[in-house]
């Protein structure tokens, strides 16, 4: 083998793949690829202890689970609430389209999990892991890359060693900016000029499972079904979409006057409805790395695609990056392939783009489609979501994305 040129500092710690990212997906990746005979460091430049917690729910799909079972994650999780009804609403119309769990073989469409439980998951189950190392807080300040292995530079002044670096560090990723300089990658992206205000209620009468996206002109308004807490209290997470001045934004309404919005927005039949604890909003963009790969090099999750939240996919598609990286690590690791191989790198892009692409469009179109005033484009809606339930293929296929099952 070549001697390796250091990079400057002391390169004093080697890994098989080195995650930049501790977000969901790069610790989900950590746990994943943990089961494996390999060593594995994940770094995240924010404090565990001192990180402002995340205050949001994600949907996670059936797909979703499957994964995060085997990555150990599952059983960890205090709460997690099925999706037994999906209502979809248009403006002051009655439910449009409804896709109902017994449509579906019984199956659940999903679970509502709260971010913060879903992280504190995956703490749990990497701490059972003695080949992975959770480096943070640790800033990452750049690479070097060689033939046979790539260099991690670190904010301390140290270096890691890897033969695989994944850039699973969100929407502004460090590594796809490294990427975009050093090989000309290209990145499309995007503002919606819009925001997610997002937050947990609490209601009278019971949500029944169901998850309501209700279109409304000034943008879509989801409603989660959540867990009871300890003490019976029903409980819903809200997604509200809004667009406009940040002046005039939900979040600097008081708590009085966001609670009549809300009231204005829950169907009657969940009675009084009240905000629980604190509300976070959350600017939308798009962004989709046009090569997710480099030499050693490869992006996972919102690193490589950010989407809008429109259909609650954002997670669920990162999942299936993570999926896909840790089948092909694991058949390389059986057959003595290099880990890194371009055609490792190959097989993952060819794999995941057409199912990126797919989802971009998608939720890109659906958000044009149903954050639009215009009367036309509201009748075409209309008729379009009466025809998918009408349809019945049409409506498994919808039922089959909704469950991330594939
Ligand atoms: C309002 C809202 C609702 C959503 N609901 C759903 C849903 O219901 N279902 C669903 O599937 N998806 C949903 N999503 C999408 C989902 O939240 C994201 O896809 C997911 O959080 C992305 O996780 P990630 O780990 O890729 O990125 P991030 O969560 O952004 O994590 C990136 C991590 O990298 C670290 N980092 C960044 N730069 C560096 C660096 N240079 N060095 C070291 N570390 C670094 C950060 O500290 C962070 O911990 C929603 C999104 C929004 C905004």
């Amino acid at each position: 083998m070549k001697a390796q040129k250091k990079p400057a500092g002391k390169t004093d710690k080697k890994y098989d793949v080195v995650i930049v990212g501790g977000g969901l997906a790069g610790l989900s990746l950590a746990c994943l690829l943990g089961r494996h005979d390999i060593t594995v460091g994940c770094i995240d430049q924010a404090d565990p202890k001192t990180k402002p917690k995340d205050l949001r729910t994600t949907a996670i799909s059936y797909g979703s689970r499957k994964v995060l079972e085997r990555a150990g994650v599952w059983n960890h999780i205090q709460d997690a609430c099925p999706i037994k009804d999906i209502q979809i609403l248009d403006g002051r119309s009655s439910v449009l389209l409804e896709f109902l769990s017994e449509q579906a073989d019984e199956k659940d469409f999903g679970w509502i999990v709260d971010n913060h439980d879903l992280k504190t998951a995956m703490a749990a189950q990497l701490k059972t892991l003695k080949n992975v190392t959770h480096i943070a807080p640790m800033g990452v300040t750049g690479f070097e890359v060689e033939e046979d292995s790539g260099f991690v530079k670190l904010s301390d002044g140290s270096a890691v060693e890897a033969r695989l670096i994944v850039g699973a560090d969100g929407r502004s990723s460090f590594v796809r900016g490294f990427m975009e300089e050093q090989y000309g990658m290209r990145t499309r992206q995007w503002s919606y000029h819009q925001r997610a205000v997002i937050c947990m209620t609490e209601h009278e009468h019971p949500h029944n499972y169901a998850a309501v996206e209700h279109f409304w002109p000034e943008g879509p308004f989801a409603i989660l079904p959540f867990t009871d807490d300890s003490k019976g209290v029903h409980r819903s997470a809200v997604v509200f979409t809004e667009h406009g001045p940040e002046k005039t934004s939900l979040m600097k309404m008081s708590d009085e006057e966001f609670e009549l919005a809300l009231a204005a927005r829950f169907p009657e039949h969940y009675g009084d409805v009240k905000l629980s604890g604190t509300r976070a909003a959350y600017p939308l963009n798009l962004v989709h790395a046009e090569k997710y790969t480099a030499p050693r090099m490869v992006l996972v999750a919102d690193a490589a695609h950010g989407i809008h939240p429109i259909a609650g996919q954002g997670l669920n598609l990162g999942f299936r990056d993570l999926d896909c990286l840790d089948q092909l690590i694991e058949q390389a690791l059986r057959t003595g392939e290099d880990i890194a191989s371009s055609a490792i790198l190959k097989t993952y892009e060819q794999k995941r783009r057409p199912d990126n692409m797919a989802m971009v469009a998608m939720t890109d179109g659906l958000n044009r489609l149903f954050s639009n005033a215009s009367p036309t484009v509201s009748l075409l809606r209309k008729v379009g979501l009466k025809m998918v339930s009408r349809i019945n293929p049409a409506k498994r296929f919808f039922m089959r994305q909704a469950m991330g099952d594939r």
